[in-house]
């Protein structure tokens, strides 16, 4: 059987294995002080106007708390220090204790008294750290996202009116960050499944209904990716921070199961390219065209 990432794509992290990450480093991490940081490729903190800035803004400082917004993780450190994360196409954090050995990729490493490592291990690459001060923090692309998908779901009217006279595919405008920010390809397929709305439709197509029903199945979509700790695909690109792999797969709707039976009606599952990227979908319980 060909491994599923061959036949998907690589899996990018999305909201629901951002935050089961940002979850589980709260409790070991909020708290401790900055004693260590290590920079193996220097191209992880490329966001970072001066490099040695990196280093010297963390070290001794004191993690208040660990926040999210979309795919983002934000470290908030006293003095107004905001180390912000992003996994990209391949990232995953680790804690480990100091000295045991690192993963491949371990790309960044930041020790928390002596005693615990936040390891960043990308083997692509595509995501980064930097370290920002409120000021910087105002014009990352991190000030640019709209609502959390999660916790700060717009009302239906306000979602209508950011898809009104939209053309481009509603599937497009799920992933568009500035929208809203969270979804990625794997769970804005699966929402549009759920809301039984087809991804090529022109955003501005949708009636207050439709807009309703995508907006109605984006929180428990996540929420049910978030209980089962993310997805992992089988090339385990993505792992909860102890090593452990997110279970949201077995539940997929769509999304992978190309030429497999619809969950709900038994219509083999499709797959095309929107936007570059691969939409799954049911054709009849998600009608390619608005239905009268
Ligand atoms: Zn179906």
């Amino acid at each position: 059987m060909p491994s599923l990432s061959s036949r998907m794509g690589r899996q990018v992290p999305e909201l629901p294995e951002v935050e089961s990450s940002r979850r589980y480093l709260e409790e070991p991490l909020v708290g401790r002080s900055v004693t260590g940081v290590a920079v193996g490729r220097a191209r992880m903190i490329r966001h970072q106007a001066i490099p040695v800035d990196f280093t010297s803004r963390l070290l001794g400082r004191k993690l208040m708390a660990v926040d999210r917004k979309g795919k983002y993780l934000l470290l908030r450190f006293d003095a107004d220090m905001t180390l912000v994360m992003h996994l990209g196409m391949s990232g995953r954090l680790q804690l480990a204790l100091p000295g045991e050995e690192c993963a491949p990729h371990s790309n960044v490493v930041i020790g928390f008294d002596d005693e615990i490592e936040l390891r960043l291990v990308d083997p692509r690459t595509f995501g980064f750290a930097v370290a920002v001060t409120p000021e910087e923090l105002a014009v990352h692309s991190v000030a640019r996202l709209g609502p959390d998908a999660l916790n700060a779901l717009p009302r239906t009217s306000a979602f209508r009116t950011a898809l009104r006279e939209r053309t481009a595919p509603i599937k497009s405008l799920l992933l568009d960050q500035r929208i809203i920010a969270g979804l990625g390809n794997i769970y804005a397929d699966e929402v549009l499944f759920r809301a039984r709305v087809h991804g090529s439709r022109p955003g501005g197509s949708l009636n207050g209904e439709e807009v309703r029903r995508v907006r109605a199945a984006i929180g428990p979509v996540l929420k049910a990716g978030l209980r089962a700790g993310g997805t992992s695909l089988d090339d385990l690109a993505y792992l909860l921070p102890d090593g452990r792999a997110g279970e949201y797969l077995q539940r997929l709707r769509v999304y992978g199961r190309s030429g497999l039976p619809c969950r709900s009606c038994g219509t083999p599952i499709e797959r095309m390219v929107l936007g570059q990227r691969s939409h799954f979908f049911c054709r009849t319980c998600q009608p390619p065209f608005r239905p009268r």
